[in-house]
């Protein structure tokens, strides 16, 4: 579904990423894994659209999507939920989810935006007690959902995620993750990135390592679990 060849990106005379490489397939779960300052982000921003690639292509579909500016990746059906959640704190959960659908109505389709709506408040009711709530108030697990949410609202099929467990208390990373489980049982294709090995590993079906800049190992989350490598410098074992 996501095929990410040989790229390579970064900032300015920096190059961050070196022929980096990933394929995920409709309807799998997967992870990119890797300490501070990996690329992890910077992974996720190029094939979101938020930063455009030196060389290599990023095919969606079928499509090379790694030139389009970031609102039309969103329409084609990719959407990310940004590292810190960045919701619009000022205005309501409501609000944040209305944005969410923005590329979404246009043409409008107010049919299938209110059964968006619904999925995401099946998916988390705490954000249907909230609707009113100023975003901005919420906790950071609330926000984080509304973030999901919010990208949800778009329609995407693929779901990618920067640091979704960042600031979180386990137990609501746990929660962060079994809504993304959930999801993928829904029919979302999904990619997380992730500092947090141990958690997106358990949920995940395919693993990446990214270590300054490259891809350093990929392959079964239950096998990366188990590597030698990965134990020990992102497992803590
Ligand atoms: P973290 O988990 O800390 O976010 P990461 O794996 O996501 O780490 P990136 O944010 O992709 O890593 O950063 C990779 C490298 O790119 C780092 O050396 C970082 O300093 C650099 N970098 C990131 N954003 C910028 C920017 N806007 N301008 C210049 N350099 C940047």
């Amino acid at each position: 579904m996501l095929e990410i060849n040989g790229l390579c990106a970064g900032y300015g005379a920096s190059d961050v990423l070196h022929n980096v490489s990933i394929a995920v397939e409709r309807g799998s779960f997967h992870a990119l894994i890797g300490a501070n300052g990996a690329g992890k982000s910077t992974t996720m921003k190029a094939l979101s659209g938020l930063l455009r690639p030196v060389r290599g292509s990023i095919t969606f579909e079928g499509e090379d999507i790694s030139r389009l500016p970031a609102a039309r990746v969103v329409s084609r059906g990719l959407a990310l939920v940004p590292e810190g959640r960045r919701v619009f704190g000022p205005m309501s959960v409501s609000e944040n989810l209305q944005m969410g659908a923005f590329t979404a109505l246009f043409p409008r389709r107010k049919g299938d935006l209110s059964e968006r709506l619904e999925f995401v408040l099946a998916t988390f009711p705490r954000l249907k007690e909230r609707l009113q709530q100023i975003a901005g108030t919420l906790s950071g697990g609330e926000q984080q959902m509304l973030a999901i949410g919010r990208a949800l609202m778009s329609g995407p099929r693929f779901l990618a995620l920067d640091e979704p467990s960042m600031g979180l208390a386990p137990v609501i990373v746990e929660q962060v993750f079994a809504a993304l489980k959930q999801l993928q049982r829904d029919g979302l294709t999904i990619l997380v990135s992730e500092q947090n090995a141990s958690i997106t590993l358990a949920h995940a079906d395919f693993g990446h390592v990214m270590e300054s800049g490259v891809i350093a190992l990929s392959g079964q989350a239950s096998a990366l679990r188990d590597d030698d490598r990965v134990r020990e410098a992102y497992l803590g074992m």
